[in-house]
């Protein structure tokens, strides 16, 4: 067999909703990012969404819109993809980087040991999908002393009054938390739409904002859309529309928006998403769960509790007291086998750039403790059964050789 590890979703109606985009002869911004946009209103609960080129610039512009500069510190988590420390660096600020819980998500324990008068805002990664503890971070976050220490420098900071919550949710689209869409848990939700992700545009992202009431949405809206166009006024859709020709530069904006032609993709998935794409994951996940339960070097990912549930975007394996080497040559076993297989994350301190920055993976023990042991196993709405069982018995039988155990099940 050959299994690769996350193709886009590409059926019937995302290649008649691109024809679609073409026939029109509107390829760049216009009305399928409207409807995406809308579309994600729905699914996630929030106030307004602004779809852009990718979560990174997203987040950039989100930093920006926060008066994030020089001199700011944004705790983020160590394990987690390198976008979400460049988007501070883009800005100028120092990413403070913190340890991990078991889950694989911050620790919020982590968080309120790195809040200092520099903290401006706090990036939490659903990691695989699983909402991160948004009830301790929030309440963390509301406490006076922690408040106290909040020195505001900005407009938008001096609204808010307290460090920025920002989700990097470029994993979790659709996942739940405290029985609401987990966007509703943050004041800004960022998820991404990379050809590998859950929903896809090629690339993109989207923006979701559930800010405080002192915020009016609508007008950060219209902010955000003219930010995310160089700072022009009138996009090229409105400016097509009769004579329509002048403009204006209003900020020093990014070019950063989305173009029809790659929300077009998007919105033929995100309307199969709730009833086909998310299920079709959650069913692998619990198959997966269900068959490797049996064993006891297994650990089973965190997909759903009492507060949350998973987005099941990334099946996270771990295998119990193995070391980083063994992990190596497991996968590539799997890979020999014709799996395509993943890890999610190399922490960020093991990467040069960050190496070479003074970031040392001393200082967050656990999260190379969960990254030596992780696989990446494939999850897609296109695998078929045949193709789950063939991933299952192919893990079992090289994990229980490569642990010297019996390939057999050691359970009746
Ligand atoms: C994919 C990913 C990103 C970056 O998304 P882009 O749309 O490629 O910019 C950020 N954070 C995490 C955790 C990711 O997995």
């Amino acid at each position: 067999m050959n299994i690769s590890f996350s193709p886009p979703f590409i059926d019937q109606n995302v290649i008649d909703e691109v024809v679609d985009t073409l026939e029109s002869r509107w390829i760049t911004s216009g009305p399928k990012v409207k409807a995406l946009e809308a579309e994600m209103m729905e699914l996630t609960g929030s106030k307004a969404s602004v779809c852009v080129n990718s979560w990174t610039s997203g987040a950039i512009m989100m930093l920006k819109w926060f008066g994030i500069k020089a001199g700011d510190e944004v705790i983020i988590p160590a394990y987690s993809y390198c976008a979400t420390a460049l988007c501070v660096l883009h800005c100028g600020a120092k990413p403070v980087m913190v340890d991990i819980s078991d889950d694989l998500t911050i620790d919020p324990a982590e968080i309120r040991k790195a809040i200092n008068h520099q903290t401006k805002a706090i990036i939490t990664v659903d990691i695989a999908g699983l909402p991160c503890d948004y009830q301790a971070i929030n309440t963390l976050l509301k406490q006076p002393e922690i408040q106290e220490q909040f020195i505001p420098a900005s407009e938008k900071q001096r609204a808010l009054g307290r460090i920025l919550l920002l989700a990097d949710a470029a994993h979790s689209i659709g996942a739940r938390y405290g029985g609401k869409s987990a966007a509703l848990a943050s004041d800004i939700t960022i998820y991404s739409f990379h050809a590998v992700k859950n929903i896809t545009t090629a690339e993109g992202g989207c923006i979701c904002l559930n800010l405080p009431e002192q915020f009016n949405h609508e007008a950060e809206y219209g902010f955000l859309k003219v930010f995310a166009l160089n700072g022009q006024n009138k996009d090229a859709y409105a400016k097509s529309r009769g004579a329509n020709w002048k403009y204006d530069i209003l900020y020093q904006g990014l070019k950063i928006n989305m173009p029809d032609i790659c929300a077009a993709i998007g919105l033929a998935q995100i309307r199969q998403y709730k009833d086909l794409l998310l299920p079709s994951r959650k069913h692998i996940a619990l198959k997966y769960c269900h068959h490797f339960n049996a064993y006891s070097w297994f650990t089973a990912p965190a997909l759903k509790d009492n507060s949350r549930e998973s987005s099941y975007h990334i099946f996270p394996l771990r295998i119990k007291g193995i070391s980083e080497e063994q992990r190596d040559q497991i996968i590539d076993q799997l890979v020999g086998l014709g799996i395509v297989v993943n890890v999610h994350f190399i922490p960020m301190p093991m990467l040069s750039y960050f190496k070479e920055t003074g970031y040392r993976m001393e200082d967050y023990p656990n999260s190379y403790k969960q990254y030596a042991c992780e696989i990446s196993l494939p999850i897609y709405p296109q695998l078929s059964i045949e193709e789950v069982d063939y991933i299952i018995e192919s893990v079992i039988s090289t994990v229980q050789l490569h642990l010297g155990i019996s390939p057999l099940k050691t359970t009746a």
